[in-house]
């Protein structure tokens, strides 16, 4: 009954993580009611560490749990698709105690969403890579994989899936009035203002297609002078030069080296792994110091056409409230500078102490490492 085994596996990796994410949660529960700067703070770890249980246990279940002598290929996908299922649905649990609004429904489809666009085009290079090293032929499939993938991602392509699927629809008419004057004022051109479900408070512009989206948290949470400043900053990016919208499309196919694996592995054995790691590095770095000017480019642009840098401050302190992000972070990780310092820069002088630096991970991402490694052993043993 080898799908009964596959339930039993889904709900333990499910039932595992989920008491390492409520565990971890310790300390942010006892900050209940301190400013938001603290409590996001403390979430932050618990977040990253969620991330790595919701791999590490679904893992380490696996390989304790999954017969592998007479096993099937379907067998082998299926018990471990049910197996990271339990481990992302587990992250549900980190998720509601920062947010309690939020619906599961729209919780799994933004998540799926952000693992397609994340790390799809990575991992379907890497599979393109890794099987080529074996065989050439057998690594065709996952090639078409991966440029189909990269395509999609790159292109913009996944706005007009969220679309088709509903997950965002046109925007109100008092939002679009609030784009369209401000586009005529950076005298930029935009065909598409979209609205997304609640599901985070952010906004995004993709220049290929002159399209500006807005989640319906981000305008309920801002007051219409701020929601101008985040709209502006948007259509900045809309007003960016042709070469740039190229450069970040070619920058962000930083993980097509590793489909040449195999092949550089053939031609120079180690020193072609290392090659092919190095020019994802480089490609990468260069990657985010392109964006992080252009950000920069933009935030100067969205200060000229709203006439005030303390508005867009206090916007962006609104969303980083709303979505429980930490007032300073590790600046190496990112393309802003930290909350605090962009207020600070822009005048304002904040309602709180500058927070600490939050730590890495919450226990969850130790412990989960710690599961991993002694399923390792366990199964070490076996043999
Ligand atoms: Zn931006």
């Amino acid at each position: 009954m080898w799908w009964l085994d596959t339930v039993a596996m889904f709900a333990i990796a499910l039932g595992v993580t989920a008491v390492l994410n409520w565990a971890a949660l310790r300390p942010f529960r006892r900050v209940a009611a301190a400013h938001w700067s603290e409590r996001a703070r403390l979430l932050w770890p618990v977040r990253r560490g969620a991330a790595i249980a919701g791999v590490a246990v679904p893992l380490a279940v696996w390989r304790v749990m999954f017969r592998t002598g007479h096993a099937t290929v379907m067998e082998v996908v299926v018990s471990l698709l049910a197996v990271f299922a339990g481990g992302l649905l587990a992250g549900f649990v980190v998720h509601h105690a920062a947010f309690p609004q939020r619906r599961l429904r729209e919780w799994i489809s933004l998540m799926l969403c952000l693992i397609v666009l994340r790390y799809g085009p990575f991992f379907a290079w890497l599979f393109t890579g890794i099987s080529s090293a074996f065989d050439m032929a057998a690594a065709r499939p996952w090639l078409g994989v991966a440029i189909f993938m990269q395509l999609f991602v790159s292109s913009g392509a996944w706005l007009w899936l969220l679309r088709g699927l509903g997950l965002m629809h046109r925007g109100a008419p008092e939002l679009e009035a609030m784009v369209r004057e401000l586009a005529e004022r950076l005298g930029v051109s935009v065909k598409h203002v979209w609205e997304t479900a609640p599901v985070a408070a952010n906004a995004v512009a993709s220049p290929l297609w002159r399209a500006v989206v807005v989640s319906r948290e981000t305008i309920e949470v801002l007051a219409p002078e701020e929601l101008r400043s985040i709209l502006a900053h948007e259509l900045g990016h809309l007003g960016e030069p042709r070469r740039v919208t190229v450069l970040r499309a070619l920058g962000g196919c930083w993980s097509a080296p590793l489909g040449a694996l195999g092949w550089a592995v053939h031609g120079w054995g180690f020193a072609g792994v290392a090659l092919v790691l190095a020019t994802m590095v480089i490609w990468l770095r260069w990657t985010l110091r392109l964006s992080r000017s252009e950000e920069h480019r933009v935030d100067a642009v969205a200060r000229e056409a709203v006439g005030s840098g303390e508005v867009a401050a206090r916007a962006l302190e609104k969303l980083h409230a709303a979505g429980s992000i930490p007032a300073t972070l590790p600046t190496a990780q990112m393309t802003h500078p930290s909350l605090f310092d962009r207020m600070l820069a822009a005048g304002v002088t904040p309602d709180f102490e500058r927070p600490a630096v939050p730590k890495r991970w919450g226990v969850n991402g130790w412990a989960s490492l710690a599961v991993w490694v002694a399923a390792n052993l366990m199964n070490f043993r076996h043999h």
